[in-house]
């Protein structure tokens, strides 16, 4: 939440505090209380612009409460999961030819590319550019350059959305890593693993508590039901973000509600 006046420090705009309680009638405080630490400070202000995400307010209490339309919003609009898994390789395998994949192999150990046998895959000579699989991983990226003199790269080994996301989620962050790994030899087969370093990183929106969720996606019916509740100020706090927009979902949404807010408080 951004307060437009107001704090006993001076400031005109107040940040990176966790809004866990506020009032919506000008002059009461909003009160914020801090984390790690439990303890609360509180804000006066005449007006609030409130961006954070819905998934995020319905933690948040309000007093009085706000209208029904608004609390039914808050309530019942939809949210996306998005998770990714990257892993990281000592070598940038995915460009590699079939002679790079023999070197590079042999070089870990003599005899091991052949040792591979029908299992290794084919070299796909890959810079950039994605893959869509029914595993698990369902989107893979690849980079398009490498960093510095590195001859390793992170691969983005799975993108999801929605169920797909939720089938990640609920496994452990070190748990992904190796179904990520099988899901790529799946596509680019066994000998990819020679060059997994172990180390990975994962993130998902739905478990990130700034985040809960991807994005706003409405659901039928929820555009005409729902959106109408969204945007609309309740008395002097007013709401942003691109969930409050028509393009939710997008960061063209956020800075079009944006606009919207600062113009409703000025
Ligand atoms: C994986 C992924 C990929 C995406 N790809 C694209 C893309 O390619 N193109 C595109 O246009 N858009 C993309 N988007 C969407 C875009 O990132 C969002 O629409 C945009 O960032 C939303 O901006 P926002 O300001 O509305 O919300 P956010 O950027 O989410 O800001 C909300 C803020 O509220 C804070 N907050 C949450 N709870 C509290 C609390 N209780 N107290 C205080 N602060 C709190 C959060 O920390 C956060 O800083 C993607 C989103 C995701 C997750």
């Amino acid at each position: 939440m951004n307060t437009r006046r107001g704090g006993e420090s001076g400031s005109p705009v107040r940040r990176r505090s966790f809004l866990a309680g506020a009032g919506a009638v000008a002059g009461v405080p909003l009160l914020v209380p801090g984390t790690p630490n439990p303890r609360t400070e509180t804000f006066t202000a005449d007006v609030a612009i409130v961006t954070i995400p819905f998934t995020a307010l319905r933690h948040v209490a309000v007093e009085p409460l706000m209208s029904y339309p608004k609390r039914r919003a808050i309530i019942e609009l939809h949210y996306d999961s998005a998770t990714k898994v990257l892993l990281e390789f000592s070598r940038r395998w995915w460009e590699f030819t079939e002679a790079d994949w023999r070197r590079e192999l042999n070089a870990i150990r003599p005899g091991l590319y052949d040792r591979y046998g029908t299992d290794k895959g084919r070299a796909d000579n890959i810079f950039g550019g994605g893959s869509l699989t029914d595993w698990p991983n369902r989107f893979v990226y690849y980079p398009s350059h490498q960093i510095g003199d590195s001859r390793g790269g992170v691969l983005l080994a799975s993108y999801s959305w929605a169920d797909d996301a939720s089938r990640w989620d609920s496994l452990d962050d070190e748990e992904r890593y190796g179904f990520a790994l099988r899901g790529l030899q799946s596509i680019h087969g066994n000998r990819v693993e020679a060059f997994y370093t172990g180390r990975g990183q994962t993130q998902s929106w739905l478990r990130n508590r700034y985040a809960l969720g991807e994005a706003a996606v409405f659901l039928p019916a929820q555009l005409t039901e729902v959106h109408p509740g969204v945007s609309t100020p309740e008395g002097p706090v007013h709401f942003a973000g691109e969930h409050a927009s028509l393009k939710h979902s997008w960061i063209e949404g956020s800075l079009e509600s944006a606009v919207r807010a600062a113009i409703e408080v000025t």
